[in-house]
């Protein structure tokens, strides 16, 4: 008797118990059970993964949320994989007001792959959002960005790690006023330097956000990440025009068709001093930024901080 009277009372307590389910939300919220994952649209494609606007919804009432789901396109495991898993440790540990949320994993069949669950951006990334709302965007709202873009970076580096891949493509847009540092798919930690990311020529090839040394040397700073911020801020400047991309300007500039000597040839003109040019409108203290981000030597370059305390001045 008193057995089932203690039971009772356990019962009570756990009315999960009763019904014989136990949701695995109750036990790690950062674990999504794919069953309940419903996608709703493609949000993006990269390299290796694509992002899909899923709602998790484990309860089948309406009362779930939407997320932002990142996977490989090809499902096996690989070294694309291990990218992935890679990314998500990463983001698991950053916790900044302009970095994209982690909100945790789905394990598919039996761990075998696994899923990256993000908070969801509804306004994408800013490569998508400033050329459809550019009326209604002042050049101090796109310095206001960079700031953010700053201060968001500006913390990667005090964690010790290099995002390597800073672009427009690459920032989320939360809403007009806010922006965040999305992508980590190539960040790594300062320390496991020894492996590097290998660069291919397509349009969006990162190699035209990358400062010379990570070209001829491979090798990657926080002040190439610098550089990269100064071509992001150059493309936030031309409201991400096409015609006027990174990758379009310099083609322009050294013709098409180059095939295998393309980067040969960026090198070379990045070396004689080649640099993208003023966008039109930029106002002289905004390129003069660029151009202290684009110094040749790693060292010469400006850093984070001291961005941040200009455009504050500029914003003030
Ligand atoms: P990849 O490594 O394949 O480049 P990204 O993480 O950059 O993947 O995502 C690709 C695209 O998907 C982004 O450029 C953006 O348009 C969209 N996207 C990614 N994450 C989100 C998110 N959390 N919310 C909304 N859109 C997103
Ligand atoms: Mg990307």
């Amino acid at each position: 008797r008193a057995i089932v009277r203690e039971l009772d009372r356990i019962k009570e307590q756990n009315p999960a118990m009763v019904s014989g389910v136990v949701p695995l939300q109750e036990i790690d919220p950062t674990l999504f059970e794919s069953r309940f994952l419903r996608k709703i649209r493609e949000l993006g494609e990269g390299h290796y993964g694509k992002v899909e606007l899923c709602m998790y919804d484990p309860h089948g009432d309406q009362t779930g949320q939407l997320v932002a789901v990142k996977s490989l396109k090809s499902e096996s495991e690989g070294p694309e994989n291990s990218n992935l898993r890679k990314e998500i440790n990463t983001m698991r540990e950053l916790y900044h007001q302009n970095i994209v949320k982690y909100k945790g994993i789905c394990n598919e069949e039996g761990g075998m792959t696994i899923k990256l669950i993000m908070e969801y951006l509804p306004a994408g990334s800013l490569k998508e959002y400033l050329p459809k709302n550019k009326a209604q965007t002042s050049q101090h709202r796109l310095l206001h960005y960079a700031v953010q873009i700053c201060q968001g970076m500006d913390y990667l580096g005090s964690q010790n790690y290099i995002h390597r891949d800073l672009a427009a493509r690459n920032v989320l847009v939360e809403n007009e006023t806010l922006v965040k540092i999305g992508d980590f798919g190539l960040t790594k930690s300062i320390e496991d330097n020894a492996d590097y990311y290998t660069v291919k020529e397509e349009q969006d090839s990162p190699v035209y956000w990358y400062a010379p040394e990570c070209l001829i040397h491979r090798k990657f700073y926080k002040a190439s990440d610098v550089w990269s911020f100064g071509v992001t801020l150059y493309e936030l400047m031309t409201y991400c025009d096409r015609k006027s991309s990174p990758p379009e300007m310099f083609q322009n500039m050294i013709g098409r068709s180059h095939g295998q000597m393309t980067m040969a040839r960026l090198v070379k003109a990045l070396e004689d001093g080649w640099r993208l040019s003023c966008p039109p409108s930029c106002p002289d203290m905004v390129y003069i930024q660029m151009r202290r981000c684009w110094a040749h030597a790693p060292e010469d370059r400006v850093d984070f901080k001291g961005l941040i305390e200009v455009f504050e001045r500029l914003l003030s």
